[in-house]
């Protein structure tokens, strides 16, 4: 059997997105046309799948100690980055308890019968109670929590050794330039990881279709629609809320302000690529200080991602669904804590969020499997989620600044959008 998508250069030259896109298509074509027996071609999805079972816990574990170690210490930093800290968790948790309900709302996965796995069906049945949940995030012994792969136990080790590095001044340099560069070494392998997604993704939507039929085109519809809805909710509801309500200023200034750092948000997929764009809006629209700006908004970029967290929750329960899994409330607790935590180990480029989804996934026992037929539609799921998460960032900014003193007024109320000039653009590209 070959594939449709081995045509030489034209083939090497497309962006990874299209790629991937272009193999869930021909999947599901071949799956529909071939039937059943595309089930030939799964072992080619299980090899994607596990490569990118084998990059959660190094991943997360290097990537939660950089977040950490890299915050800088000084007395004024420390409050202004606890404050904004806490605001960004708590929006994200908003934020996934959102795409919970709407997931639950919209239904998505409902009647799509799918099978999992023998394996991630019995991990589902075993299902903790929620004191053991919350008896289980320290975890005894943590090399056996990173052998086991338990992520709330290693995101909590990480944060304790992050903050216990941050501590110890000069001691702690050799160990954080080993944590650097091996990040920087997963980030990579993440990279190489990813340019086998088209392929794995195409043998597993090929086996999806031939089993299921196209029966599954009006669910995957139904994703995006709860996704983009719930994010423009937040931006609406919750940001402009917290603007009117806790800094007392005009939210449609706030939503004009930030036009032109959601649209680069919106077309590069990566909160960081966007990051000069959202300094410019933050400090010539929204009238933040530059002290602020330069510090809350990196923070913002790298742990963030209100849009990511609000998809996860949509697409974790797309996935229950789909599988016929029922979550408890221990396992809605779970989800909201884990993908609160994981994004701050979230790095803000294209895709990252999918890699996340995966952890999530795990956490609660929910097959790999459904991981594949979202990852189908990722890119488009990621441009909403994207402009939502620098959409956070700038709020941020803006209630952090107002509580310091450090917002102008008058520069707020004023402004009308700065436009995004090619300087910007191709800042953005290069990041
Ligand atoms: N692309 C997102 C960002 O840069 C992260 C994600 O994939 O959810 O903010």
């Amino acid at each position: 059997m070959t594939t449709a998508t081995s045509s030489g250069g034209v083939w090497s030259n497309l962006a990874l997105w299209k790629k991937i896109f272009i193999g869930m298509v021909a999947g599901i074509l071949v799956g529909a046309v071939v039937g059943p027996d595309a089930e030939v071609l799964k072992p080619i999805g299980t090899l994607f799948i596990n490569a990118i079972k084998m990059l959660i816990v190094p991943l997360v574990f290097c990537s939660l100690i950089v977040g950490v170690t890299s915050m800088e210490d000084s007395r004024k930093m420390g409050r202004i980055g606890l404050k904004s800290i806490f605001i960004y968790l708590a929006t994200t948790a908003v934020a996934i308890t959102i795409g919970l309900g709407l997931g639950t709302l919209f239904a998505p996965g409902a009647g799509l019968n799918m099978s999992a796995s023998a394996e991630t069906a019995a991990a589902a049945k075993e299902a903790p109670s929620l004191v053991t949940t919350i008896l289980g995030l320290i975890p005894k012994n943590p090399i056996e929590a990173l052998a086991s792969g338990h992520i709330l136990q290693i995101i909590v080790f990480a944060l304790g050794l992050g903050i216990s590095l941050n501590m110890i001044g000069e001691k702690a340099e050799p160990a954080i330039k080993v944590f650097n560069s091996l990040a920087e070494a997963m980030y990579k392998l993440t990279e190489l990881v990813m340019k086998f997604a088209p392929y794995g993704i195409f043998a597993l939507m090929a086996w999806v279709a031939g089993k299921y039929g196209l029966d599954l085109l009006m669910p995957l519809m139904t994703v995006i629609a709860a996704v983009y809805v719930g994010c423009i909710l937040h931006v609406v509801l919750v940001y402009s809320g917290a603007i009117a309500l806790i800094a007392r200023l005009a939210p449609v200034q706030y939503l004009k302000g930030i036009v032109n750092a959601q649209m680069m948000a919106f077309s590069s997929t990566s909160s960081s690529g966007t990051l000069p764009v959202s300094i410019r809006c933050a400090r010539e629209n929204l009238g933040v200080s530059k002290g602020i700006s330069s510090f809350v908004l990196p923070l913002g970029a790298t742990i963030n991602m209100d849009g990511t967290a609000l998809y996860q929750g949509v697409a974790a329960l797309f996935v229950a669904q789909a599988f016929g899994i029922d979550l408890t409330t221990a396992d809605y607790l779970t989800i909201i804590a884990t993908a609160t935590l994981a994004s701050v180990g979230t790095a803000g480029v294209p895709g990252a969020g999918l890699i996340m989804l995966s952890l999530v996934l795990t956490t609660v026992g929910l097959p790999m499997e459904g991981l594949a037929i979202i990852a189908g539609i990722d890119r488009i799921l990621d441009m909403a989620r994207t402009s939502v998460n620098v959409s956070g960032d700038l709020m941020v900014s803006v209630l952090v600044a107002k509580s310091e003193n450090e917002l102008d007024e008058s520069v707020y109320n004023a402004a009308e959008p700065v436009s995004v000039d090619s300087q910007d653009a191709s800042q953005a590209a290069k990041a």
